[in-house]
């Protein structure tokens, strides 16, 4: 049995964590600091630099020296050995990455630990991927003896930007694919869960990454987030965050043109179809929300149910929420963890005032956890709404908390087009038996993502993004590469 808590005494004493900047630990150039705070207890892990334009300058150059010079003489078969070797790394130190995440920003630890399988499965992916990278011969219409071929050649320097919900497995799936292909990276972790990400340096250096292949400027959004995101030395933006970001960072990304790509919000709909396996579509449409407290962005937050089944279906959902065990992510039996911030728990309450108020019924939850246990943290109880109707606020806005709004539908028809009719299209879930049914609603949702019988699951392998306001660009899968690399042609004249 694992002592959680004395391993987290041990990991963050409230001292500072420094960033890391050319292969440097280094402190912000205004010496200016961010708290970070247990969302569970509120109690003070550390404090890391507020960095700024500043260091997003330093941290550019050096991504920029190291592009050009090291980094750029490293074969594909070395690169791909060196994310073995950090694969391995983060394995040996699994449980340590997965506590910092916890104690950071609240995530269940059984939850993080359960991320092994993906987050190492990324490294080794994209390493597999390094060796894989070659253009083309192809014929072309000039007479004599002229040949065209291409190369495949690595963007350059890439600015990454990701949220809070899940910095281990946002910011690997932004630095994996970079290293593979042979770019540099200046990420920028969330202001509110910077540790793991640091400690996710740490180790790629041990494991032999050369100095200013990946730089970590910790900061706000507002200063060091829009300076990489408008700075001219940055090639390439991957972000991952809410719309309203990624259409600044689109905005500030003009300046030099650079290339885009932007994972964002969603209001994924959940389609029980009247002939689902009613047993096993009940916790996986919950969860399909309340895992990570619903704060993640393909939570399927509008659970539409076939009338026939709706009342006993959505019954069934609302006990199942009442069950779930709400506490502090280091305990081993916690269900549901602290959301993030105050500021967040604030903006979900809100939402728990707002559905009432426009007619929802509150079948189960919908106020904060109260209680000694819970004091100096920001605990929602998970919610579950009936009697919604489409143009309600809960049911078209992204909560990003533990919040269900449960619809009936009465045809395949009419639940196709009222799923589709968001601006999102990042996900969606299907539950039916019939294998016609099931295959009707995969292929007419608009959604990057569309899970029949299941929900969640997200594979490096396979391409994962957005449609609409959801982003455009994919992670996962060989398409991923596409987003980090230019394709060069070359002509010889024999
Ligand atoms: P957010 O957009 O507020 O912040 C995300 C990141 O952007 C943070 O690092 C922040 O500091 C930075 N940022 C903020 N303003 C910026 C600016 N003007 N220029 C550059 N950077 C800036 O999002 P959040 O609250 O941290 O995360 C929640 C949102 O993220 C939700 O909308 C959720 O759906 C979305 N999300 C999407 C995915 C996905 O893969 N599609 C995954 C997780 C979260």
């Amino acid at each position: 049995m694992i002592d959680w808590q004395a391993r987290a005494a041990a990991l963050y004493d409230g001292g500072f964590r420094p960033m890391f900047i050319d292969g440097n630990w280094c402190e912000a150039r205004s010496g200016e600091v961010i708290e970070a705070r247990n969302p569970a207890d509120g109690s003070l892990l550390a404090t890391v630099p507020k960095g700024d334009a500043a260091d997003i300058d330093a941290a550019v150059a050096a991504a920029r020296k190291a592009f050009e010079g090291p980094w750029s003489k490293f074969t594909p078969f070395e690169r791909q050995a060196l994310l073995l070797r950090i694969a391995d790394q983060f394995e040996a130190e699994w449980e340590t990455l997965c506590l910092s995440d916890t104690l950071d920003m609240g995530m269940p630890i059984q939850r993080t630990l359960a991320n092994s399988r993906r987050v190492l499965g990324m490294l080794r992916f994209y390493a597999g991927q390094a060796v894989t990278i070659h253009g083309e011969t192809i014929p072309n219409s000039f007479p004599g003896e002229i040949y065209s071929s291409t190369v495949r050649e690595p963007i350059g320097v890439v600015g990454a930007i990701i949220p809070w919900n899940a910095p281990i497995a946002g910011s690997i799936w932004k630095i994996a694919p970079a290293i593979a292909t042979g770019c540099t990276v200046v990420l920028k972790p969330s202001e509110e869960a910077s540790l793991t990400v640091l400690l996710i340096a740490r180790l790629m250096r041990e494991a032999g990454l050369p100095d200013g292949v990946l730089n970590i400027v910790t900061g706000y959004g507002a200063d060091a987030g829009a300076a990489l995101a408008a700075h001219p030395g940055v090639d390439k933006i991957v972000f991952t965050g809410s719309t309203a970001t990624g259409q600044a960072i689109a905005r500030a990304a003009t300046g030099n043109l650079k290339r885009v790509s932007l994972e964002l919000g969603g209001k994924s709909p959940v389609i029980v179809c009247r002939d689902a396996d009613i047993e096993k579509a009940v916790p996986v449409a919950a969860m399909a929300v309340f895992a990570n407290s619903g704060q993640i962005c393909i939570a399927g937050s509008r659970l539409f149910v076939a009338r026939e089944i709706h009342d006993e279906f959505v019954r069934r959902v609302a006990d199942f929420a009442s069950k779930l065990k709400i506490g502090h992510g280091i305990a081993g039996d916690t269900d549901i963890g602290p959301i993030i911030s105050a500021r967040q728990a604030e903006r979900i309450s809100s939402y728990l005032s707002v559905g009432p108020s426009e007619g929802a019924e509150v079948l189960t939850g919908g106020g904060r956890v109260e209680g000694e246990a819970f004091q100096g943290g920001h605990f929602i109880h998970p919610t579950v709404f009936g009697g919604v109707t489409d143009n309600m606020t809960v049911a078209r806005e992204e909560i990003f908390g533990p919040v269900i709004s449960a619809l009936p539908f009465d045809s395949i028809d009419e639940v196709v087009e009222r799923a589709n009719a968001t601006p999102y299209g990042l996900a969606a879930g299907v539950f039916s038996t019939h294998l016609g049914t099931a295959h009707k609603l995969a292929h007419r949702i608009k959604a990057g993502s569309v899970w029949v019988n299941m929900y969640h699951a997200i594979d490096p392998a396979v391409p994962f993004g957005g449609v609409k306001m959801s982003g455009y660009g994919r992670e996962g899968g060989t398409e991923h590469m596409e987003e980090y690399l230019d394709t060069k042609a070359i002509w010889i004249n024999a």
